[in-house]
Parts: C-alpha cells; sequence; structure tokens
C-alpha cells in the first residue's frame, strides 16, 4: 500500500441530480478516511452526460459539501472538459485491435436477444447492471463493410473487443478494503461477464469504465472509496488499467445507504436529497447520525 502521508482519495459524483444521503455518507466517508490516512481528497464532476449534467446541480453539490464539511483540495476536475483525453486513448486501443466500432442501437440488441431467446429457449446473458451483452455481431464485421458504414455517417459507440483484451490480460485481482470484515483481501475480477462494453459512446468520446479509469491514474488517486454498486464494474476497471499501463488503487466499496423501504436512494427522491434535510433543520451532525458515521 502507498505511504501514508501520499495517499489520495476522491469524490467523484455526477452532476445529474441532487446529493442524496447515499452521496454525503460516500463524501464523508472519503473524507475520514483521507483524514484518517494523512491523505487529500479531490473532487471530480464526472459530467460526461450532457444532457442530464449541469452547472446549476454542480454548484448544488458544491454547496451540500461545504455544508457538510467536506474538504476537498481546490482544483475541481470536470470530466466534460478532457474529452480530447479520453479520444486518444480510445484511438491508441483502436490502434492495437482492442476495440470496434458498435453500430447497433439498443432496439436492435433488444430485438436480436429475442429471436435467440424465441429461437433457443434460453435467456440472452445480461451484464451485472443488468443489461443486454452486446452481440459480436459487429465486432465479426469485414473492414470493408465497417469503413463503408463509418463514411456513410452511420452512429457508432468504441466497444472493447473483451475476448481479445482477456488474452493479454491474463486473470486479474484487485485489493479490496471495504469487506464487512474489514480487512484487505484480493478479489478475483470476473470482467467477461460484462462482454464488449462501451469505451466511447455514441454522443461523447468516452464513457464511465474509460473516463473513471483514465482520471483515477491522472489525478493519481491511490484509495477508491465508492458504493458497493460499483464492485462488479471494477472488474472492468482493472481490464483497462492492465490494457493502457495504469496502476491499480485500492479499492474500498462501503454499503449503501438503503431508504425506509429497504431500497438504493435515487436522485429523483426529493425526500432524501440533503437540500430537503438542510431546510428541515437538520444539521450536518444529524447527517452524520442517519447515514451511521
Ligand atoms: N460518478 C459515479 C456516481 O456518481 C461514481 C463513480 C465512481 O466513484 O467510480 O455514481
Amino acid at each position: 500500500m502507498t505511504e501514508p502521508g501520499n495517499r489520495v482519495f476522491r469524490f467523484a459524483p455526477s452532476p445529474n441530480g441532487a446529493l442524496h444521503l447515499g452521496h454525503a455518507y460516500s463524501a464523508l466517508l472519503n473524507h475520514d478516511l483521507s483524514r484518517e490516512a494523512g491523505g487529500r481528497l479531490l473532487l471530480r464532476m464526472e459530467d460526461i452526460d450532457r444532457a442530464r449534467c449541469s452547472r446549476a446541480f454542480e454548484t448544488a453539490i458544491v454547496q451540500d459539501l461545504e455544508w457538510l464539511g467536506v474538504e476537498y483540495a481546490r482544483s475541481v476536475r470536470r470530466q466534460s472538459e478532457h474529452f480530447e483525453d479520453y479520444l486518444e486513448v480510445i484511438e491508441a486501443l483502436a490502434g492495437e485491435g482492442l476495440v470496434y466500432p458498435g453500430f447497433m442501437t439498443r432496439g436492435e440488441v433488444r430485438a436480436y436477444a429475442a429471436r435467440h431467446e424465441e429461437a433457443t429457449g434460453t435467456p440472452w446473458p445480461r451484464d451485472p447492471d443488468g443489461a443486454l451483452l452486446y452481440p459480436a455481431l459487429d465486432r465479426n464485421l469485414p473492414e470493408g463493410e465497417r469503413a463503408a458504414r463509418i463514411a456513410g455517417g452511420e452512429p457508432f459507440a468504441w466497444r472493447l473487443d473483451m475476448e481479445r483484451a482477456l488474452g493479454r490480460t491474463g486473470d486479474l485481482v484487485w485489493t479490496e478494503a471495504g469487506g464487512d470484515e474489514g480487512g484487505v483481501v484480493d478479489v478475483a475480477a470476473e470482467p467477461a461477464l460484462w462482454g464488449d462494453v462501451v469505451l466511447g459512446r455514441k454522443d461523447v468520446p468516452t464513457s464511465y469504465h474509460l473516463a473513471v479509469v483514465v482520471d483515477d491514474a491522472l489525478q493519481g488517486i491511490t484509495d477508491v472509496v465508492r458504493g458497493r454498486d460499483l464492485l462488479p464494474a471494477t472488474s472492468v476497471h482493472r481490464v483497462l488499467q492492465f490494457l493502457l499501463g495504469l496502476p491499480a488503487p485500492v479499492y474500498h466499496h462501503h454499503r449503501l445507504v438503503l431508504g425506509g423501504d429497504g431500497r438504493k436512494l435515487s436522485k429523483s427522491a426529493g425526500d432524501t436529497s440533503l437540500a430537503t434535510a438542510r431546510a428541515a433543520g437538520m444539521s450536518p451532525r444529524d447527517i452524520r447520525r442517519m447515514v451511521g458515521l
């Protein structure tokens, strides 16, 4: 593990809604753990989704963090300002034949999977988030057809050729410090479960997976503290780190703060937003108590 004092943590919200109690827990835990380690905390705005993210949400997040007492280093990285960095990485992967253009729309994937299910009576596989795996059709397109479709202006996403990637990486593990027992364990990555994930979307030249891995490395992040809902995605992140020759941080996937109904909180559930709690007269100390810190 990194020397104490040199450790770098980050809180990386997407400014597409108001922070809720789950985000507060994540931000406060990052704050507390970075303090304990004598390290630094950075803030990163994961705003690649240009339709859903806004500066107004970003401002509200900054205000909420200030109110909570979460202190971070002042230079905030905004992913939307670095699209050319991500594109360079995709081009490098394309040069190595590790990504390919995927033209299929979501509807086409759904129809393809439905035809398969009807013909075989077996369900089409889904990734850990529940999305249908991308069929191998575009991966196997003849080069000429691929070039013609791109020249014809057909929109495409860059997809990782997972099979080829895994041929390079072999088995991978990551260091997990967020287990229930509190110890540090090696977790075996299972990237094949994700299939050919998107690395560059049709609208922007990156995806969550690519941007998070590139940025964690660029910002020198040594400790990734984030919700347990992102634990399965870490398998993909390890593959990308390997392919790009980037160091792997230590991961701490923390428990999720659940709503009264036992379900994961969502940004649209206004009743658990921090702004609402604040307006109702609660203090940051109350919030800490509510999330179990
Ligand atoms: N931006 C992601 C979110 O708000 C978090 C990404 C991460 O911590 O790796 O859910």
